[in-house]
């Protein structure tokens, strides 16, 4: 069976601005940082497929419901057209419930491994929090840290964390990621 390359994105913080304490759920809200799209579309046309595992504790929360959010990833993926993410997955539990989808955990990206037959050799996660990286590493996945939310501040809290890349902006990441794939091949 062939299989493919992917970057599995955090959502909040990473593709999109977070508020720091607020919980995004209005599609109206959503803004991506200024340098995703071209990034994006530089990884794209080095043949990577995109993926998004979000941790979305607002729903277990009552925050808002499930429906609210996939409002907002339908709005993301308009934002980013004609790029497209080919599925967004996401734990809606809050922590203290028991389950294992909810980032470090990583059940969501093992059924995304499985059912698109990615090679995570070959593929990255990319996040701005620790469970992030852990998510990413304990797959097989080069993790990037983001420091555009709470990545600075999980590098000082979690001084054992160890991602592949540190990066500033998702340009930075793409370059990163384009260098280690060129090396692989
Ligand atoms: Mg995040
Ligand atoms: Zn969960």
């Amino acid at each position: 069976m062939h299989s493919i390359k992917a970057v599995f994105f955090d959502r909040d913080g990473t593709l999109i601005h977070e508020k720091p304490g607020t919980y995004l759920s209005d599609p109206g809200k959503v803004r991506l940082y200024a340098p995703v799209p071209a990034a994006l579309k530089r990884m794209a046309k080095a043949g990577f497929h995109f993926f998004i595992v979000s941790n979305q504790s607002g729903i277990g929360r009552g925050y808002f419901t499930a429906k609210e959010v996939h409002a907002v990833h339908a709005r993301l993926q308009q934002l980013l057209e004609p790029t497209k993410i080919e599925e967004i997955v996401f734990c809606p539990h809050a922590p203290q419930q028991p389950c294992n989808c909810r980032k470090p955990a990583t059940e969501l990206g093992e059924k995304l491994i499985k059912k698109y037959h990615i090679d995570p050799r070959r593929s990255f996660m990319v996040g701005d929090k620790k469970a992030d990286v852990l998510f990413g590493q304990t797959l097989g996945l080069r993790a990037v840290l983001m420091t555009t939310a709470n990545g600075k501040n999980h590098l000082k809290k979690y001084p054992e964390l160890k991602p592949d890349f540190v990066a500033s902006d998702m340009r930075s990441a793409a370059s990163y990621i384009l260098k280690e794939d060129a090396n692989h091949e």
